[in-house]
């Protein structure tokens, strides 16, 4: 293993601290760090991927033992047997479900927040860290055309935002009115994410499906239809760039459904709420100026490495009743100071917006606007060649990043393999998908390095491989 080289960083002529237990640690931190920073430099592997577990758990050992293996071979075993068998998110041609395409400075500066062990859900513990995640939240604030006063904070992900959003409608309508007879309930279309109906079932309240119309879209008149018929319902969500197919709900008209019944507006925006910063697409979503939370995944489409989602509200004092946890040892802690474990249903926290902040520092919101659109040209570049052969169909026509096609005559089975083994041969990651009941092919555009000739190259085969 190579000699520590942070001996000379000024960081270093602090005082060092007693390591009475773990002994000397020097040399795996540069390994660990130096491995790291490869790691974010090199082009991921397009074959790697998942194996049988018994497979795996033969190839990777024991690794926990009484007294360690140490660093060298954990590291090893990491880089040969374990990472290979994870999924390259940021592979250029990995097009299934929704990748992932960080860029290098946030997933840099995800190993610096690490390194930093900061405690970011108090602001007396995390207040310098806070600051720079409200920085990066106050962009999204301006894009969703808030009011500065709106504030949120990062989770974990869509889900954990999602099921916190609804908490606090909840705990906004229990406090004006009681609870309805039949219990609380929540508006959605089917088309809404399936974290929707876990947060239903997790706070025991029921779903109210809403129809779609034609284009696929909720709209205002049927989630007006259902208010005006349905008691007890505290939220509507809405989904700006559904998961399955990029489609934005009527926004506008579904505010104005939901101001006239005086009901709570959750937009769901974790993949497509990174379309705000595309002037291409930002009138799609019109409207959400006037919802009352709003969620984005960074870790989707706007270039942040896992975990990490946007959570806002455009009030947040709702937030605040619904989510303070309160007990004797937090009794010392200042309620009137930003305090993102009062906003969502978590305590301890990472910062884990910094690498989102750090991205937007050093490259700028234009050019993360241009990456965006980057994409979004990409889709429909590869949209346009679909639309052109003489052997494939589109199935819709995408609004965001989200391309669904089919190949005429083929059924479930021709998808699978041809998917299987475009993914065998790393050529391009896309799964198939249903769309109104029949099998399609399913493109999701993230990364502004994917190249549209490369993936109209590889939909060729489609033509006579199955
Ligand atoms: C991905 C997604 C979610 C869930 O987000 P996670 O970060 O995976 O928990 C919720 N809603 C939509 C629209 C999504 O695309």
């Amino acid at each position: 293993m190579q000699k520590a080289q942070c001996d000379n960083t000024s960081a270093n002529k602090a005082p060092r601290v007693d390591r009475r237990v773990w002994g000397d640690e020097d040399e795996i931190v540069a390994a660990a760090i130096d491995y790291a920073c490869r790691r974010i430099l090199q082009a991921p592997d397009p074959v790697a991927g998942a194996r049988p577990a018994a497979d795996l758990a033969l190839a990777a050992g024991t690794a926990i033992a009484p007294w360690g293996i140490g660093g060298a071979a954990a590291l090893n075993l990491f880089d040969r047997v374990l990472a290979p068998a994870t999924r390259a998110q940021n592979g250029t041609m990995n097009l299934a479900y929704i990748p992932a395409a960080p860029t290098r400075a946030a997933l840099a500066f995800d190993a610096v927040t690490s390194a930093a062990n900061i405690f970011a859900g108090t602001w007396e513990a995390g207040a310098g860290a806070i600051h720079a995640e409200n920085e990066a939240l106050a962009w999204l604030t301006q894009l969703l055309g808030w009011p500065s006063t709106a504030a949120g904070c990062f989770v974990s992900g869509g889900t954990m935002g999602n099921l916190s959003a609804l908490i606090t409608a909840r705990a906004a309508a229990a406090a004006s009115r009681p609870r309805p007879t039949d219990g609380w309930k929540i508006v959605c279309a089917d088309s809404a994410h399936s974290s929707i109906r876990s947060a239903a079932q997790a706070m025991d309240v029921a779903v109210v499906t809403a129809p779609l119309d034609q284009r696929g879209h909720l709209t205002g008149s049927a989630v007006n239809a259902i208010l005006d018929s349905t008691t007890g319902v505290f939220a509507v969500v809405a989904t700006a760039g559904t998961t399955n197919a990029g489609l934005i709900d009527d926004l506008d008209d579904i505010a104005e459904a939901c101001e006239r019944h005086q009901v709570w507006l959750h937009v769901d925006g974790a993949y497509g709420g990174a379309g705000l910063a595309a002037p291409s697409v930002r009138h799609l979503y019109s409207g959400v100026e006037r919802a009352d939370s709003f969620i984005v995944d960074p870790h989707k489409w706007l270039f942040a490495p896992y975990d990490c989602c946007a959570l806002l509200y455009r009030d947040p004092a709702a937030a605040r009743a619904a989510h303070s946890q309160s007990a004797h040892y937090l009794d010392a802690i200042d309620r009137d100071v930003h305090n993102p474990a009062d906003l969502a249903l978590h305590l301890s926290r990472r910062a884990r917006g910094l690498p989102l902040w750090f991205s937007l520092a050093v490259h700028g919101t234009k050019r993360y606007s241009r990456a965006v659109e980057q994409t979004l040209t990409t889709s429909r570049l590869v949209a346009a060649a679909v639309r052109a052969s003489d052997y494939l169909r589109l199935t819709i026509e995408p609004e965001l990043s989200v391309v669904l096609f089919e190949r005429p005559g083929w059924g479930p089975h021709d998808y699978a393999s041809w998917s299987a083994r475009a993914a065998e041969t790393g050529a391009m990651l896309c799964v198939p998908t249903q769309w109104n009941g029949a099998t399609v092919l399913r493109l999701a555009f993230v990364n502004p390095d994917t190249r549209a000739s490369d993936v109209i190259d590889t939909l060729r085969t489609l033509r006579t491989l199955r």
